[in-house]
């Protein structure tokens, strides 16, 4: 069974975003671009299953524009097999919104036929939390959103989800083919060791365009501007206890 994994190239977690003078999103020229901490997560967790024999081939799927390919250099260099780059260089002002990167992931999916889509909860550079639940109902394939287990029983063609929901974990159950999105807990992804590095270079990365896959990537919503959040007030360091007590009474007024 193949397992096909989504992994976004977004601008790195440590990195503080800034708003571009324009407004139409955040800065990401010269900014240091990471794999979607989300997404690393994700192919993790295809590898553990293809090591623990319920998968035997893994491969990784972006879509953005040439710089993506670092993104998949780092999914061959973690162990993924091989990797599709759907090329796509958009407009900072037009971003690719998940419904677009949901249709061609769907296209992607027919064209490689996998038992498991696995994708990250979100990504971190939009926060949107859409794409693996769209693909879910684009393929109409059975969907596990948060996972922090993943059992898969490839003999029975099911695949056992944990997720954290507020107050428990809800265990269910979905049959293959399926979509999974990954939560924090699931795992601990694994850095790329330097001679995984080297090999990853010779890995097969086929690239093709949305239009190849006719897939129309047309947006029915649009960002109309991006702000930075508000300033913070400085704090104040009091003193003392009464000190503290006068500010809450007649400044604050909370007392
Ligand atoms: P989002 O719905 O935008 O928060 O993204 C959720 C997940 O969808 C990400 O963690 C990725 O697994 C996948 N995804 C979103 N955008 C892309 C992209 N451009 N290329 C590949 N995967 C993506």
């Amino acid at each position: 069974m193949k397992i096909l994994v989504a992994v976004k190239r977004v601008v790195d977690y440590a990195v503080k975003v800034r708003v571009r003078p324009d407004r139409t999103g955040v800065e990401t020229a010269n900014v240091k671009m990471s794999m979607n901490p989300f997404c690393e997560i994700a192919v993790e967790e295809a590898l553990r299953l293809r090591e623990a024999g319920a998968a035997a081939e893994v491969v990784a799927a972006t879509i953005g524009p040439t710089q993506s390919t670092d993104t998949l250099r780092t999914a061959l260099a973690m162990g993924a097999d091989r990797a599709v780059h759907v090329l796509h260089d958009p407009d900072p002002a037009r971003p690719l919104l998940p419904l677009a990167v949901a249709k061609i992931l769907r296209a992607v999916a027919l064209q490689e036929k996998p038992g498991l889509v696995i994708l990250g909860k979100q990504a971190i550079d939009d926060d949107c939390n859409q794409t693996g639940q769209m693909l879910a109902g684009l393929l109409q394939w059975p969907q596990g959103t948060f996972s922090s287990k993943v059992l898969l029983d490839k003999e029975k063609q099911k695949v056992t989800v944990e997720r954290e929901v507020d107050g428990g974990i809800e265990t269910i159950c979905l049959d293959l083919p399926a979509v999974i999105t990954t939560d924090l807990r699931l795992n601990q992804p694994r850095y790329a060791t330097l001679p995984n590095i080297m090999k990853a270079k010779s890995k097969v990365i086929k690239k093709v365009t949305p239009e190849e896959l006719s897939v129309d990537i047309r947006s029915d919503m649009e960002v109309i501007e991006v702000n930075e959040p508000p300033k913070r007030k400085a704090g104040v360091i009091l003193s003392s206890v009464d000190e503290l007590l006068d500010e809450l009474k007649n400044e604050a007024r909370v007392l």
